[in-house]
């Protein structure tokens, strides 16, 4: 859907359509399971998930967001939301303080 993927901050893309960064091979690549912390922190954050080549056996994480255009524009309007949140909210406070 169109409207729904212009209102989203990132866009997410299967990485399993991208090249293997090892053998260059299309469509070898498949999701592999986090083996310790520091891949289950990746997990967590979701920008990065943990895949394998079929073919050269190579492992490692692969982003899954593509930064378009569009997703800056709105990472920009997201933050500019956050700063005046918090300027909002530190001149209440102050209000309350002093
Ligand atoms: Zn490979």
């Amino acid at each position: 859907m169109a409207i729904n993927s212009t209102r989203k901050v990132l866009l997410r893309l299967d990485p399993s359509y991208k090249r293997c960064p090892s053998c260059g091979d299309v469509n070898t690549l498949r999701r592999s399971r986090a083996k310790n912390f520091y891949e289950n922190v990746l997990k967590v954050t979701r920008v990065y998930k943990m895949y394998r080549c079929r073919k050269c056996n190579w492992r490692g994480p692969i982003s899954t967001l593509i930064i378009t255009k569009q997703t800056l524009r709105n990472l920009a309007i997201y933050i500019a939301m956050v700063l005046l949140t918090l300027f909002i909210v530190s001149r209440a406070i102050g209000n309350i303080t002093s």
